[in-house]
């Protein structure tokens, strides 16, 4: 039996656990990333190498020690290195004197029959390609309700009484979803996460200002490689709406050309007509939308050295201030530390604050004379 591991990215482990082990693999589900994960990941990768390609060589380290012999991640298309990033692990993996498999999804639209060899070749428990369907479907499904959880736990946080207590509901949603395996079970866990979640006593008064969340994919998604970046902005009683999820992201490789993704190549036009890679224009777009939708700020995280989000970076203050968005912005490395990154966001949140509270008072002014 195959035993296989993937990359960690959030809570998406869980769908993908689902569908590996009921098509026959063992899963060797990969750790949390922490200190360990992205020593490994450094010492054995280039020095040029962006975070997200240290962080996933620490993982494959960590897990081919516990027996893996099989990687299944994406690849990518378009000017950006990620496109080599699998290959060039199996390699380093390989002079190391580990001896694994890579299966390496591409875009299924511009590959189909690519993406097809390869969800057979996992198929050790030979499933019928309804079969198949139906057990992606459910993954979907799976996906799509632990993407809707996490949304509620960025709207709840900054609302909440008693601090850590949406963290709590959102780590026991993750739990019950886990559990959950038929299409009813999965509805019920999601039912059910709702319903913990809207117990969650909260302060209705409470002046919650709302930031924007863009960046390069995977930093936005891995919370261990953005410092927990939401829940610390949580605590500080902000809003985060981020503008990248998995479910998102794979619709927009699914099909042609989604709604949501035309809107915000529309809107990045003016400023970034080009694709870069990665995601930056992705990050030009959806900052003017934000802009456009008078959100209070707008944070840009990616990895020191991602060029798409460097070429993103130079533009954005351009967009802030025709716009009139305030926008922070991090590079992360194995060197940032916490503390000075939550240093940072107290003093955007309280310019973020200052600028609301000064806005409502010119209003009242303008509305008294
Ligand atoms: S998008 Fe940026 S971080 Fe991601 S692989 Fe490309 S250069 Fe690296």
């Amino acid at each position: 039996m195959r035993k296989v591991t993937f990359p960690h990215m959030g809570h998406s482990y869980i769908a993908f656990k689902m569908a590996m082990e009921e098509m026959g693999n063992e899963v060797i589900i990969p750790p949390r990333p922490g200190k360990e994960t992205l020593d490994l990941g450094v010492k054995y990768a280039p020095e040029f190498a962006c975070l997200p390609y240290k962080v996933l060589l620490g993982t494959y380290l960590q897990t081919v020690a516990k027996g893996m012999d099989t990687i299944v991640t994406s690849g990518g298309v378009g000017p950006c290195r990620a496109g080599h990033y699998a290959h060039l692990h199996q390699a380093i993996l390989h002079n190391l004197g580990y001896n694994v498999n890579l299966i390496c999804f591409e875009p299924p639209k511009r590959h189909p029959i690519d993406f097809y060899r390869k969800v057979q070749s996992l198929n050790n428990a030979k499933l019928s390609i309804s079969s198949i369907i139906k057990l992606l479907k459910r993954g979907w499904h799976k996906l799509k309700a632990l993407d809707h959880m996490e949304k509620l736990s960025h709207q709840i946080r900054p609302r909440e009484l008693k601090r850590g207590t949406t963290s709590k509901v959102y780590l026991q949603a993750q739990r019950w979803l886990d559990e959950a395996r038929t299409h009813t079970e999965i509805k019920v866990a999601e039912a059910e996460g709702v319903k913990a979640f809207n117990d969650i006593p909260q302060d209705s008064e409470r002046k919650v200002i709302k930031v924007g969340l863009v960046g390069e994919i995977y930093v936005l998604l891995e919370p261990a490689s953005n410092l927990e970046i939401e829940e610390t902005l949580g605590h500080m009683g902000v809003e985060v709406e981020r503008s990248l999820f998995l479910t998102g992201w794979t619709v927009d490789n699914l099909q042609k050309n989604t709604e949501e993704l035309m809107t915000v190549t529309e809107a990045a036009q003016p400023y970034l007509p080009e694709l870069i890679g990665g995601h930056g224009r992705d990050t030009i777009g959806h900052t003017v939308i934000y802009g456009k939708r008078k959100f209070d700020g707008v944070i840009q995280i990616a990895p020191f050295t991602c060029i798409p989000e460097i070429v993103a970076r130079t533009i954005l203050p351009k967009v802030s201030k025709l716009h009139d968005i305030p926008v922070l912005t991090f590079f992360l490395d194995e060197q940032t530390g916490k503390a000075g990154m939550v240093t940072r966001l107290e003093a955007f949140v309280d310019l973020l604050k200052r600028k609301k509270q000064n806005i409502s008072i010119s209003q009242t002014a303008t509305t008294l004379n």
